[in-house]
């Protein structure tokens, strides 16, 4: 057989090679293998879990819950914190008091992790996937407001309506991706058109800025992660962020077993959940976040390297914040053109696997995003609206090394 002539659409030959190179170029030697995103303990963490262990003050209330929910809440913009078991039940318990019930759509971005689904899932609720937008990943605000003048309709009492289905449309879950803000505004004026809730997923998003707020103060609720892997943990947990006094009040209800303030009787006025977050926990969130600071320096700097060593590459670009956003590059990313991903002249490897391969044998451990939501066997039934960008993007994301240890001044200490 004769080789096909290479027409100048198709990428360089040597994508993978260039992209290895580059990591090569920037990063430390892998040793055993760079990890995607690892934690970092270098402040007072045994300091403050060993006051937990000394004091006896190891569950789930204790001086350290307290002080972490009102560093988050300076942090973040939001007035109130309630510090949680980790993200998923913020975001459970976010949903929740937005209204959502039973049987009730949830708006959520169809390229996500599955925890923001899952939450939706948990109240009975009918997760409704949207599109992303190629210039934050995140939902498109834009989109969204067209589709729904298609499908939605009001029902007697105001309430937005699939019309399809016939099931209320009852909240709208923005996720941040990797960091990025979502075009906020544009949604939040949707939202507040059609009388849909708005439950920020900012779990990827602490330290993140759009137009000078702080992501999780963005909407009347939110829910952050502190899981292992986010720009700072405290091993599990997670937080749910609101404005409103009325609404944190029930959420400390809600994760302590929905049990009264009583001197010794076990008062419990609803079903409510163990959602709260140990005080062992929060010692070591609030030594993580003395340590944000640094982290997000640490992280900007080396976003600005890797754009800077992949500008000239051919066939992927490096990712980058838009203009009314100032990412926490939590988690950084090529995003390679749609004649480079849409390349398949290997039979068995898209040109994103190839890339993902070579880096991972040369011990940088890249990854691809998540698979959309519609893909998994759970959801597939769920309606969604056409997810051409989210589908595209999700074929062309590679992730790259993102620890706050690989940017300077933190970099090689290890
Ligand atoms: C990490 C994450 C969550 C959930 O957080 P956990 O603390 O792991 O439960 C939810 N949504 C998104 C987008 C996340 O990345």
């Amino acid at each position: 057989m004769k080789p096909e002539p290479l027409s100048s659409e198709l990428p360089p030959a040597g994508l993978p090679q260039e992209v290895v190179a580059v990591l090569r170029d920037l990063l430390p030697p892998p040793g055993d293998g760079l990890a995607l995103h690892e934690p970092r303990f270098a402040g007072r963490e045994w300091d403050y879990v060993k006051d937990c262990i000394d004091s006896g003050w190891v569950s789930s209330a204790g001086a350290y819950v307290d002080r972490f929910e009102a560093e988050l809440a300076e942090v973040t913009g939001a007035g109130h914190a309630i510090a949680c078991m980790n993200g998923t039940a913020a975001l459970h318990l976010g949903l929740q008091l937005a209204g959502v019930e039973r049987g009730d759509e949830v708006l959520l971005p169809a390229l996500t992790f599955v925890a923001s689904a899952n939450a939706a899932a948990y109240i009975g609720a009918v997760p409704h996937f949207v599109d992303s937008e190629e210039t934050t990943l995140g939902l498109d605000p834009q989109r969204l407001a067209a589709y729904l003048k298609d499908i939605a309709t009001f029902d007697a009492e105001g309430r937005c309506r699939n019309r399809a289905t016939g099931r209320r449309i009852a909240a709208v879950v923005p996720m941040h991706t990797f960091g990025h803000p979502v075009d906020m505004d544009p949604l939040l004026e949707l939202a507040a058109k059609t009388g849909i809730a708005v439950v920020e997923d900012a779990a990827e998003a602490l330290g993140s800025t759009y137009k000078g707020r702080g992501a999780g103060s963005l909407a009347p609720l939110a829910a952050l992660s502190f899981n292992g892997n986010k720009i700072a943990t405290t091993g599990g947990g997670g937080a749910l962020l609101t404005d409103d006094a009325e609404l944190a009040a029930r959420a400390r209800h809600l994760t302590t077993t929905a049990k009264r303030a009583h001197a010794w009787a076990y008062e419990h006025d609803e079903i409510g959940y163990n959602y709260r977050m140990p005080n062992l926990n929060a010692a070591l969130g609030c030594a993580q976040l003395e340590q944000l600071p640094g982290f997000l320096a640490a992280k900007r700097e080396l976003a600005a390297r890797y754009a800077e060593a992949f500008a000239g590459l051919a066939g992927a670009r490096f990712f980058t914040e838009q203009g009314f956003a100032r990412s926490n590059y939590w988690l950084n990313l090529l995003l390679l053109d749609e004649t480079a991903a849409a390349d398949d002249s290997s039979p068995d490897s898209s040109a994103r696997d190839a890339v993902l391969a070579a880096s991972n044998a040369a011990g940088y451990r890249t990854r691809p995003a998540w698979n959309l939501m519609p893909s998994l066997p759970m959801y597939k039934d769920c309606p969604r609206m056409d997810l051409a960008v989210a589908e595209s993007l999700a074929r062309r994301i590679v992730n790259l090394p993102s620890s706050a240890i690989l940017g300077t001044g933190i970099a090689h200490a290890r």
